[in-house]
């Protein structure tokens, strides 16, 4: 480009984000003019993670395509949630060409899940730290990843300024120290999700892309109580337990995720079968509540089973008459745990409920304040709290209340009794403001207060949620007057269009050509017609 200087591609950079430095650094003010050099064709958009013209950008930058397209982009991730090496390969074309259909190549538009407007997203520390090492702010392809909300790294939550129409997709603007405002802090939920995201993303970097996760969900979700041994989901524990796990992300009034993710029902299909695509993040919602790091996910074949422990307790097998037998003998924790395959916590909490004596490393806790512990755990406080208030760790004040039968269990009621509260109170204060709401509106505005209640208290919700709308009547379509009317409006339009999707587009995007070809035969086949001359006209390149 004359006169430009061309920006180091800074490694972790988003696409958009080298695009955004060019401009930034270019001759050019006029957007416009900049993207015709750039991409032969003014008004391109990029869209944070899965940008096309790749190969363009990839030619002006001097790097190769194919290491743009994982370092830039999302794809790896979407890549791994295509069970069709076919599929794959068309979102590949299409990232690195024009970009066509892409969100359906992408699986995102068959995904059903409500992931907003797009986004971009930068991490105020890393923003300072950029700033100092390179003299520009960029935006980090991880951070761009739909649900990394937070920065594993400084531990804060990123900050989001609209990308998508009327945001500043169009204008390829960099992240700048101005954009700085006070944010909350990330849950430990959020830091784990994001980095649980990030992590798998580096990852399918490095390792060969087809994998099928279903065995390893099968493996892991056996070895872990959660199949029957006909190798069905034993699905009420199973949505119990991932409920527990993912709480934190689906309580507060803007849930970091689409609420869909929520209900868990698309479990089964990730186990079962091998040859559907899905979003990504459904896939990570069943991984990282069922290992820790995507390398522990995909080695879980190599390993024996880390959770025999908890059925094992929960069915009170002979076995631990067995623990509580050597236990008595004074054979050591972590002997024990060699020999049982059990967790050292696990057998540390067996001997606590039977009352027996084990090596305490934290001496120095009397038995007042242990029963300060218990008091507190009781009433429901936070172990963090407990902990914080007794000088102790987390461990200390974990091992207590699992010493005592049934408080555990206490303690989870007391929380469902909270949330039942806040949820409630959401429900009834959006309410009060909104006596004309439908029950839609209410799902929209409410989300999470509305599925918790759905799932947890649905009685109660009944009771005080509007009267379902009456369907009402429509009259029935005249199918072969909106044939000719559709038809005379086409020989009135000047055509330019590649597609029937895109021409339907131009007609008002309602999908008639395409969803009621068979009842508008006239319109259908002039449309063809239209099509295949304006096709012809391109290729002789004649203008119009
Ligand atoms: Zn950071």
């Amino acid at each position: 480009m004359p006169g430009s200087v061309i920006p180091d591609y800074i490694a972790g950079e988003s696409v958009y984000s080298w695009v955004a430095q060019y401009f930034v650094q270019s001759a050019y003010c006029d957007r416009n003019r900049f993207c015709t050099q750039l991409f032969r064709k003014p008004y391109i958009r990029l869209h944070p993670t899965l940008p096309a013209h790749i190969e363009a950008v990839a030619r002006a930058a001097g790097q190769e395509p194919q290491y743009l397209l994982h370092m830039g982009t999302a794809f790896p991730l979407y890549a791994f949630a295509l069970r069709n090496k076919n599929k794959v390969q068309s979102l590949a074309a299409a990232m690195l060409g024009k970009g066509w259909g892409m969100m359906a190549l992408s699986g995102q538009a068959a995904s059903k899940l409500t992931l907003g407007g797009c986004l971009l997203k930068f991490c105020p520390a890393c923003l300072l730290e950029d700033e100092e090492k390179f003299g520009v702010g960029y935006w980090h392809t991880a951070h761009q990843f739909c649900g990394v909300t937070a920065c594993a790294e400084h531990r804060l939550k990123l900050q989001s300024i609209a990308a998508s129409t009327g945001g500043i997709d169009r204008q390829y603007l960099l992240p700048d120290s101005s954009m700085l405002c006070e944010q909350p802090v990330p849950s430990e939920q959020e830091i784990y999700l994001s980095s649980f995201i990030i992590a798998l993303y580096r990852y399918l970097c490095s390792q060969s892309p087809i994998i099928v996760p279903s065995e390893y969900y099968r493996l892991l979700l056996a070895q872990q109580g959660y199949l029957t041994r006909h190798g069905n989901i034993r699905s009420r524990k199973l949505w119990h337990d991932l409920d527990e796990f993912w709480v934190d992300l689906f309580s507060g009034p803007t849930p970091p995720l689409p609420i869909e993710l929520a209900s868990y029902r698309y479990v089964p299909g990730l186990v079962h079968y091998n040859n559907r695509s899905s979003h990504y993040l459904k896939h990570v919602m069943l991984m990282a509540f069922l290992s820790r790091s995507p390398q522990a996910f995909f080695s879980a074949d190599n390993q024996s089973p880390p959770h025999v422990s908890r059925s094992f307790l929960e069915t009170g097998w002979p076995t631990e008459q067995t623990v509580l037998g050597l236990l008595r003998e004074h054979t050591s924790m972590r002997k024990i745990s060699i020999m049982t395959g059990l967790s050292v916590g696990c057998i540390k909490q067996l001997a606590n409920r039977h009352h027996l004596p084990v090596g305490h490393r934290s001496k120095f806790i009397t038995p007042e304040m242990e029963r300060s512990i218990w008091r507190q755990a009781l009433m429901g406080f936070k172990r963090e709290h407990i902990a914080r208030h007794h000088s102790v760790s987390v461990g200390t004040v974990e091992a207590n209340i699992q010493s005592h039968q049934g408080l555990s269990a206490w303690r989870r009621h007391l929380v469902m009794v909270r949330r039942k509260r806040e949820h409630r109170a959401t429900l009834m204060t959006y309410l009060a403001h909104h006596a004309r709401g439908s029950r839609n509106n209410i799902k929209q505005e409410c989300g999470a207060a509305f599925y918790w209640l759905y799932r947890h208290d649905r009685e109660w919700l009944y009771l005080q949620l509007p009267d379902s709308q009456k369907t009402c009547y429509h009259p029935s379509v005249d199918w072969a007057q909106r044939d000719q009317a559709l038809a005379v409006q086409l020989g009135q339009m000047e055509v330019q269009a590649k597609s029937l999707s895109e021409l339907d587009r131009s007609l008002g995007g309602r999908g008639w050509l395409i969803k009621y070809k068979d009842k508008l035969p006239i319109s259908h086949a002039l449309a063809e017609r239209l099509l295949a001359e304006y096709a012809k006209k391109e290729n002789l390149n004649i203008p119009s």
